[in-house]
Formats: structure tokens, C-alpha cells, sequence
């Protein structure tokens, strides 16, 4: 990475105004889930051991640009007040006189929680006067939340190119970009991508851009029926993209003479696990790979599982983004499951593998096999741009490192 990190500014007795990604599960006041949030210690504990005064901004779900009490950063900041065993204020705002008195009485170690940044409008409007009153809170800027990365708000992108001096890149931040970096450059071939989830139109540039990368593609989940169809099966009721049936075909195309040494193998289910609704609710059966009219695929069947599994065992690096089914609902679950202990006994074998994507994550806890992996993404959509071959404007407003001699 060509930007400057944690690790090459002076933080001491400095107001360290540092964006993270606390957009976290709250239900009844308490945080569900605090993966993000232990995401953010290694940077954030950083900056209290050497003494910076540490100001946390974040956003935290969709309010319509006015202050929500639903949407209130106070469960995270409680929860995080117990992970670190340390009292997190909670400030009223995020900008205004207040938060500024606030501000100005911090000791050096001591962490104040601004309040959720899309309680203005101006935030995602990436409003430069906003930008300015935030900015003006911090002496230097840290960037932690990668999963905000892909978007240019003002507390991601206009902020840093205000405190361009000292504009850096958390630890957070650093690793993620570091392990998606790998896929894209040099990764240890075999290269297995396995994709999944809803939709084709979601992965269309990550398809394009892994595909001169990868040596498989395997393609499984909801995505793979307009696949499927446009390759002339029957697929029922299945999940159907037919605006894209062109474009999967002209993938396919590409796959094949991408590479005419060594054409990536996209390979598809041949079985399925199919009902009459994706809630799994009345008797689930096995069909090959055409599906009768009055019937959909709801999971990848047991041939497909076994077939992804032996290529998944022979990869050197690994990218799973989206479930094989719709794993929320038990009878629709297996397949993804065993992808997911596939892609844990590749890794515990040596490969390199990388889960990113919200549902693949929300899938891989649910198999409890996520520390046998070696980076979980906790950006969803800012990993499926990055590896899409985007720049992320928040990673692109961060100064520059000096060049090395
Ligand atoms: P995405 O956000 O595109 O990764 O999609 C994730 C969603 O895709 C999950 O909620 C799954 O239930 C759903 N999904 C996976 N496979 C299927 C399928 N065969 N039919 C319908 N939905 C599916």
C-alpha cells in the first residue's frame, strides 16, 4: 500500500479524530454482534497506549438524516467500554459547541464516541462545510473502517483530504487491504474463486476482473440458475436474472478463451436440492442438473458439493464470497456448510483463503469454522469493489507515503 499508516505518525497528547466502522447489530438497546468492534481494537488500543486522545466517529444503519434514537452509537460505545475495560464517552453529536467542550477537556488515554455521522445529511453528501466542522475536531486523521471504504461520505473521504498531512490508514484498515491485495497480484495458483449469494448483477466486476486471475471459478447459490439457463437447462422457478442471461453467456465465453494456455474452468452445479419455496418448508428433494417447471434450487446437491470440494482441496489461494443456498433456513443449509469446512481443511493444508461478503461471513459463523480461515473481510461491499478492480475513494483520500530510495 502506498499510503501512510498508524504507524508512521506521533500520536502523543494529539486529538486522533479516527473513523471506524461501528455499523453493528443493536436489538433492544445491546449490540448482537460485535465482530466490527473487536475489528478496531488493534488500532484503537494503539493509539490509547501512546497517549493520543482518541475521537471515534462512525455511522450506524440508514436514519434519513436527522438524529434517530434507534440508530444511536451509545450500545457501542458501552460495549466497547467493556472490551477495553476503560469509560468511553459518549458525545451528543458529532459536530457543534458541545461536542467541541467535549473535545477540548480530553486527557491523553481517554476515548470519546461521537455521535452517528448520518444524523446529518450532509455526511453522505460528502458536504466539504460538514467535512471542515468534523475535521476540526482532530489534529490528525485515522481511516479504520474499511467496510465504509467504497463510499465517499464526508467522515471517509472529505475529511482526510482536509487533514492531508497525517491522513492514515489503521491496522484494520492496513490488513484487509493487504490480504484482498494478494488476490490480485501474484496469487499462488491454484486460484479457486468461489462465488454464491442472490445475485449475478452483484458480481459482475469481481467475475470480470478474477477471471484473467483465477484458475476456477465455481459458481453456486441463487447466481448460478441465469448461469444455468443460459446454457439451455430447465431451471423451474429458480432465482432468475434474464436481463443478464447475455452477459452470463459472454462470461462463460470469456473463461473459456480468456487464456487460450490456460482458461479459467468455470464450473457449475450438476445437482441441486430443490422445494416449492425457498423457506425449505414442505419436502425437499434432490434433482440432477434440470429443475421441473414448479420447483426451485434452493442449495447446491451432494455431487456439486463433492465436486467443488476437490478443487477447493488443491487450491493455493482461495476467495469465497456468497453462500450455496439459502443457508438462513436449515433444509437449504448443508451445502453451503460444507463449502465452508472445505475451505477451512484447504487452509489448515496451506492455502491461502480469503471469506469476504456479509452472508459468507454471517455463513461462516454460523458453521463455527471462522479462525480456520485466514482473513474474514468485514467489508461486504468494499471488498466486492476492491477485488472488482475499483479504487476505494476512502483509501485513495489518505496521504501518500513517501517513496522508499
Ligand atoms: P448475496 O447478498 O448476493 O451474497 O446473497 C445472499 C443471499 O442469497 C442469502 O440471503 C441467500 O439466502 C440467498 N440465496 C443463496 N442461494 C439462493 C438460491 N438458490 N435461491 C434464492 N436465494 C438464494
Amino acid at each position: 500500500m502506498d499510503k501512510l499508516t498508524i504507524d508512521d505518525i506521533a500520536v502523543k497528547d494529539k486529538r486522533v479524530l479516527t473513523r471506524v466502522d461501528f455499523n453493528v447489530p443493536i436489538e433492544s438497546g445491546k449490540v448482537t454482534d460485535d465482530t466490527r468492534i473487536r475489528a478496531a481494537l488493534p488500532t484503537i488500543q494503539k493509539i490509547l497506549q501512546n497517549q493520543g486522545k482518541l475521537i471515534l466517529m462512525s455511522h450506524l444503519g440508514r436514519p434519513k438524516g436527522g438524529p434517530e434514537p434507534k440508530y444511536s452509537l451509545m450500545p457501542a460505545a458501552t460495549r466497547l467500554t467493556e472490551l477495553l475495560g476503560q469509560d468511553v464517552e459518549m458525545a451528543p453529536d458529532c459536530i457543534g459547541s458541545e461536542v467541541e467542550a467535549m473535545v477540548n477537556k480530553m486527557q491523553p488515554g481517554q476515548v470519546l464516541m461521537l455521535e452517528n455521522v448520518r444524523f446529518h445529511k450532509e455526511e453522505e453528501k460528502n458536504d466539504p462545510e460538514f467535512a471542515k466542522k468534523l475535521a476540526a475536531l482532530g489534529d490528525v486523521y485515522v481511516n479504520d473502517a474499511f467496510g465504509s471504504a467504497h463510499r465517499a461520505h464526508a467522515s471517509t473521504e472529505g475529511i482526510a483530504k482536509i487533514l492531508k498531512t497525517a491522513a492514515v490508514a489503521g491496522y484494520l484498515m492496513k490488513a484487509e487491504l493487504a490480504a484482498l491485495g494478494k488476490l490480485l497480484t501474484g496469487a499462488p495458483q491454484p486460484f479457486v474463486v468461489i462465488l454464491g449469494g442472490a445475485k449475478v448483477s452483484d458480481k459482475i466486476q469481481i467475475i470480470k476482473n478474477l477471471i484473467t486471475r483465477a484458475s476456477h471459478l465455481l459458481i453456486g447459490g441463487g447466481m448460478a440458475y441465469t448461469f444455468l439457463k443460459a446454457q439451455g437447462h430447465e431451471i423451474g422457478k429458480s432465482l432468475l436474472e434474464a436481463e443478464h442471461l447475455n452477459l452470463a453467456t459472454n462470461l462463460m465465453t470469456v473463461a473459456a478463451y480468456s487464456n487460450p494456455r490456460k482458461p479459467v474452468k468455470m464450473v457449475f452445479p450438476e445437482d441441486h436440492l430443490i422445494g416449492s419455496s425457498i423457506e425449505g418448508t414442505d419436502a425437499v428433494e434432490l434433482a440432477s442438473v434440470d429443475i421441473p417447471a414448479d420447483k426451485l434450487g434452493g442449495d447446491i446437491g451432494p455431487k456439486t458439493v463433492q465436486n467443488f470440494k476437490t478443487i477447493i482441496l488443491q487450491a493455493k489461494t482461495i476467495l469465497w464470497n456468497g453462500p450455496m443456498g439459502v443457508f438462513e433456513k436449515a433444509p437449504f443449509a448443508k451445502g453451503t456448510m460444507a463449502i465452508a469446512a472445505a475451505v477451512a481443511e484447504a487452509t489448515g493444508r496451506g492455502a491461502f483463503s480469503v471469506v469476504g461478503g456479509g452472508d459468507s461471513v454471517a455463513a461462516l459463523t454460523q458453521s463455527g469454522l471462522t479462525d480456520k480461515i485466514s482473513h474474514v473481510s468485514t467489508g461486504g461491499g468494499a471488498s466486492l469493489e476492491f477485488l472488482g478492480g475499483q479504487d476505494l475513494p476512502g483509501v485513495e483520500a489518505l496521504t501518500k507515503a513517501p517513496k522508499k530510495a
